[in-house]
């Protein structure tokens, strides 16, 4: 289980999640974050710290369809080679160290402005 972040990220981007997660599994693309859902620990920190709501527990996201589609994108974010980069991102171990990715799914690439 983990938490997910859905579109209401796309283009705000403050970074207050990062700043209170434990395990640093905050990833940052160019228009949205995403939260790395083998290395989340499951404590809910993120969510209430969010100023959009854009964070949710993926059990409520498995049941809504608009946030499903950004359980399956965060899986992808980090599985798939993303355009312009040379392999997926993987499982780093730590989002700050690893550094701003800046690239985004074809999903949150193509959301309109
Ligand atoms: S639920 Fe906790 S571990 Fe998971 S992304 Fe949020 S703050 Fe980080
Ligand atoms: S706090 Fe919300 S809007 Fe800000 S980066 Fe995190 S998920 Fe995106």
């Amino acid at each position: 289980m983990s938490y997910v972040i859905g579109s209401d990220c796309i283009d705000v981007l403050d970074r207050s999640c990062v700043d209170v997660c434990p395990v640093d599994c905050i990833y940052e693309g160019d228009r949205k974050s995403y939260i790395n859902p083998d290395e989340c620990i499951d404590c809910g920190a993120c969510e209430v710290e969010c100023p959009v709501s854009a964070i949710f527990v993926d059990r409520k996201a498995r049941k809504d369809p608009e946030l499903r589609v950004h359980l399956d994108d965060s899986r992808t974010f980090f599985e798939a080679t993303l355009p312009g980069r040379a392999e997926p991102v993987g499982n780093p171990g730590g989002a700050q160290a690893y550094g701003v990715i800046g690239v985004d799914t074809p999903l949150v690439a193509d959301h309109p402005s």
